[in-house]
């Protein structure tokens, strides 16, 4: 007998399905965080050695759908999440009724890169914020931009700009 292809194996439950409760560690000797030089060896080189210039939507969907399952419900939600989920110092602010600002200092994704790439690459943070706000403006668009950026810009923040349409 050939052994069984894992390929064409279905899953018993399937990945895309798991929510937030069911990612939880248990690592109980190792602790629950990774060192950010392996989310950038994913998130900055092998994305791009992979995708190449598809690079920044992908990781900018990939972070709408993350944003898109956080539990928020308020603004001050979004600050506690995205704190609690390491992205950075953040500084979070409505600008106007259509405008939101996220200013991310020691960006996990990008601060430290040096010299800078010369493009913005924080377009996940981007995305994150972006589907964050979908949950407090249901039936709104937002649209969110890197528009400034520590790594890839050599500025002092990265700052993600959404527009809420
Ligand atoms: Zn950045």
């Amino acid at each position: 007998m050939p052994p069984e292809n894992n390929n064409f194996k279905e899953f018993a439950r399937n990945p895309a399905d798991l929510d937030i409760s069911s990612l939880l560690p248990r690592r109980p000797t190792v602790g629950p965080d990774v060192p950010v030089v392996l989310w950038r060896l994913l998130r900055v080189v092998s994305l791009y050695k992979i995708l190449g210039d598809e690079t920044p939507t992908i990781s900018y969907f990939l972070g709408k759908n993350i944003g898109n399952m956080l539990p928020i419900k308020t603004h001050e939600d979004i600050h506690r999440q995205l704190t609690a989920l390491k992205i950075g110092k953040l500084n979070f602010s409505v600008t106007s009724p259509n405008v939101a600002h996220l200013a991310i200092a020691e960006c996990m994704t990008c601060d430290g890169i040096t010299p800078p790439l010369g493009k913005p690459i924080c377009q996940l943070e981007a995305g994150i914020v972006a589907g964050a706000l979908e949950n407090l403006y249901p039936g709104k668009k937002i649209i969110g931009d890197e528009i400034k950026c520590i790594g890839g810009l050599g500025d002092e923040v990265c700052l993600i700009e959404c527009k809420i349409i």
